[in-house]
């Protein structure tokens, strides 16, 4: 039952992002069919720079529902349950998570908190406990087996399994969706490890596309002030209040 390490891979994107987003947002703006134009743009016959630029200042001005007809599709393995569930509060996204009831879990790898990790006394209670809740997991999954249960001992037996328990998901969210994931999930608000993978998606998502993702981040980062209520603000960049009692 070793610690899984976090691991998020593009596993597609819808293609032509750039120029599908930039046809939509002509199409508000444009008394033609924007599909006339299409294979020029595709075949960058259109300058992409200049396609990224109208995109940006589009999107600056607040009319962003253009950005959904791309999406971006993780893997993401090396996250525990705890964290999945965190992830899937997301509605406005797509989820295709490993099952608990047809998995076998009896070498389950599960996700190490740096904290306890960090404390010999801590982690080594936690890694005592993950080998009971192994052993535990095994054991009833064993005398369900025996008692006929077959192929539904798992689902039984899992009842046991911890939120440190690691999973593996596959996540799609178009780009209006990702730029809402990323204000509150990149944030110092957010739990250390959904955070961890919101970051590992953005550095994703402003490479592949970043004309959209270029200043994405948590929302202090494209505000230039923090939103959070004082007591929940990590310092980093000023509050509103603060800003306001300052007179700025
Ligand atoms: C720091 C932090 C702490 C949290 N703590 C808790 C907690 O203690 N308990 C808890 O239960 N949750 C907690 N959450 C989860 C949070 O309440 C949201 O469920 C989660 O962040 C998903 O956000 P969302 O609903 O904006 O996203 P999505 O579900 O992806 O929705 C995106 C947007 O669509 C709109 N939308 C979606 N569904 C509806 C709807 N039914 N009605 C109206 N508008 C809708 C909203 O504008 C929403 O912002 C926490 C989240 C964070 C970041």
């Amino acid at each position: 039952m070793p610690v899984a390490p976090l691991k998020v891979e593009l596993l597609a994107i819808t293609p032509n992002a750039l120029s599908l987003i930039y046809a939509a947002f002509r199409q508000c703006y444009h008394a033609g069919f924007v599909a006339d134009m299409w294979p020029r743009l595709v075949a960058g016959e259109a300058d992409r720079d200049a396609q990224a630029d109208f995109v940006r200042k589009v999107l600056e001005s607040g009319h962003d529902s253009p950005v959904e007809h791309a999406s971006f599709s993780f893997a993401v393995a090396g996250i525990s349950r705890a964290c999945s569930h965190q992830l899937v509060r997301h509605r406005v996204a797509s989820y295709s998570q490993q099952s608990q009831r047809y998995v076998d879990a009896s070498n389950m790898d599960y996700v190490l908190p740096p904290a306890i990790a960090q404390i010999p006394e801590a982690r080594q209670r936690f890694e005592a406990f993950m080998t009971e809740v192994g052993s535990a997991y095994r054991d009833i999954k064993a005398i369900l087996e025996a008692d006929g249960r077959g192929d539904k001992a798992k689902e039984d037996a899992r009842f046991v399994l911890p939120q440190a328990a690691e999973t593996r998901i596959v996540v799609t969210m178009n780009c209006r969706a990702l730029l809402h994931f990323f204000s509150l999930r990149c944030c110092n608000r957010a739990q250390w490890e959904i955070r961890a993978m919101a970051d590992a998606m953005l550095d994703i998502c402003k490479r592949e596309l970043p004309a959209i993702f270029a200043s994405a981040g948590a929302r202090c980062e494209t505000l230039g002030y923090c939103p959070e209520a004082e007591h929940f603000a990590c310092g980093k960049y000023p509050t509103l209040k603060q800003l306001l009692a300052a007179g700025k």
